[in-house]
C-alpha cells in the first residue's frame, strides 16, 4: 500500500510517500522558519498563505523523488488536526481534491498520531503496546499506545507545553526562534548544576506534567540578576533549565512504565531530537532493562512521513474520511 500523506499544521509544507507505513519513499519538508523568525513566533495569517504557494510544488517533489505517479497511490492521507485552522484547512482541501479527481480513499490523521507513529519508521521491531512520551511545540503527553491507533493518555502538561517552555526560555536569553536547538547548543558549554530551578510537583496526578513555573522561575532569575546589575552566564542558565526539564520528563515517563509494566518505551516530537533528553532516557530505561526508541530527528519535528506512517495504520483498520472532512484545530487524540 503506497500513501500520499500531507502536513501543513503549522510551519511545515510537508508531503511524502511511506510505503507499507514503514518504507518512506519520499520525505519532502519545505520549511517556513526563516520567515516567522522575523516575528519570532509563528503567526498564522502569513503561514496560511505560504502553505498555500508551496504545497503543490512539495506534493510534486515527493511523487517525483519516490518515482511514482498519483495513479500508482492508493489512499490520501492529511493532517487535520490539532494545529493552526488556517494552515491545516490548505492540507485537508489539497487531500481532498486529489482523492476526489483520482477517485482514492482519504484518510485524516491526527497529528500527534503522527509524531508517534514516526518510530515505526526506523524501527521494524516496533509494535503496540508501548509508553510514548509526545514532547512537541504544542504538546506534552504521556501515552500509552495500547494497539495501532489506540491510545490512552496517562497524563499531560497542566499548562506549557515543554518545546514551548523551551522556544521562551531561548527568546528571553535573545536565542531567537526556534528555540530548542539552540538552547540544546549552549546547554553543551553550561554547567547544568550552576543554578537550580524548581521542579514541579502536581498533588495526586503523578504522570501530569507543569513547565510555566520552570519557564517563570528562568525569567525571574534573569530579571534578579539585571537589577543586581550582576552578569549572567546564558549558557549555564540553558543547561539547569534544561536539566530540570529532562529530570521532570525522565521521572514521570519512568514512574509510568514502572506502574504500567511496560517493556517498550518510546520518545516523539520536536523535543524528541534533543541529544541530552535521548541520553537520559535511554540510560532510565537501559537501568530497566527496556527497549528504546526514538525517531531520527528529521522524523521529530514536523514531517509527512510520520503522517504517512499513522495513515497506514487507520487504513488497515478501515477509517475513511468522507468528502466533509474539515481542519479540527483541537482536535483530541483518538476521536475520529
Ligand atoms: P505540535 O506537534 O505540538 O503541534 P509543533 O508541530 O509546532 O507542535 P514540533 O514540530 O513537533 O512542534 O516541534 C517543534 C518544537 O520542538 C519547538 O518547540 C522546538 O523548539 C522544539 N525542538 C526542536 N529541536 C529541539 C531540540 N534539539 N531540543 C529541544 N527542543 C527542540
Ligand atoms: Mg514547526
Ligand atoms: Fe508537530
Amino acid at each position: 500500500i503506497n500513501i500520499l500523506a500531507i502536513e501543513s499544521s503549522c510551519d511545515e509544507t510537508a508531503a511524502a510517500v511511506v510505503h507499507n507505513g514503514r518504507e518512506v519513499r519520499s520525505n519532502i519538508i519545505s520549511s517556513q522558519i526563516d520567515l516567522h523568525k522575523l516575528y519570532g513566533g509563528v503567526v498564522p495569517e502569513i503561514a496560511s498563505r505560504k502553505h498555500i504557494e508551496k504545497i503543490n510544488q512539495v506534493i510534486e517533489e515527493a511523487l517525483k523523488e519516490a518515482d511514482t505517479t498519483l495513479d500508482e497511490i492508493d489512499a490520501i492521507g492529511v493532517t487535520y488536526g490539532p494545529g493552526l485552522v488556517g494552515a491545516l484547512l490548505v492540507g485537508v482541501a489539497e487531500a481532498k481534491a486529489i482523492a476526489f479527481a483520482k477517485n482514492k480513499p482519504l484518510i485524516g490523521v491526527h497529528h500527534i498520531e503522527g509524531h508517534i507513529s514516526a518510530n515505526y519508521i526506523e524501527h521494524p521491531d516496533l509494535e503496540p503496546p508501548f509508553l510514548c512520551l509526545v514532547v512537541s511545540g504544542g504538546h506534552t503527553h504521556l501515552v500509552c499506545v495500547k494497539e495501532y491507533g489506540k491510545y490512552e493518555i496517562l497524563g499531560g502538561t497542566r499548562d506549557d507545553a515543554v518545546g514551548e517552555a523551551y522556544d521562551k526560555v531561548a527568546r528571553t536569553i535573545g536565542l531567537g526562534y526556534p528555540g530548542g536547538p539552540k538552547i540544546e547548543r549552549i546547554a553543551r558549554e553550561g554547567d547544568p548544576d550552576a543554578i537550580v530551578f524548581p521542579k514541579a510537583r502536581i498533588e495526586g496526578s503523578p504522570y501530569d506534567f507543569s513547565f510555566s513555573g520552570l519557564k517563570s522561575a528562568v525569567l525571574n532569575y534573569i530579571n534578579g540578576c539585571q537589577m543586581k546589575g550582576q552578569e549572567y552566564n546564558p549558557a549555564d542558565i540553558a543547561a539547569s533549565f534544561q536539566k530540570a526539564a529532562i529530570d521532570a520528563l525522565v521521572e514521570k515517563s519512568m514512574k509510568a512504565v514502572d506502574e504500567f509494566d511496560m517493556y517498550k518505551f518510546a520518545i516523539a516530537g520536536g523535543v524528541a531530537s534533543n541529544g541530552a533528553l535521548r541520553q537520559a532516557m535511554e540510560e532510565a530505561c537501559a537501568k530497566r532493562d527496556m527497549k528504546f526508541y526514538y525517531p531520527s530527528p528529521i522524523f521529530c519535528t514536523d514531517n509527512a512521513a510520520m503522517i504517512g506512517a499513522a495513515a497506514y495504520y487507520e487504513y488497515l483498520a478501515g477509517t475513511r474520511h468522507g468528502w466533509d472532512l474539515n481542519a479540527v484545530p483541537n482536535l483530541k487524540l483518538g476521536e475520529r
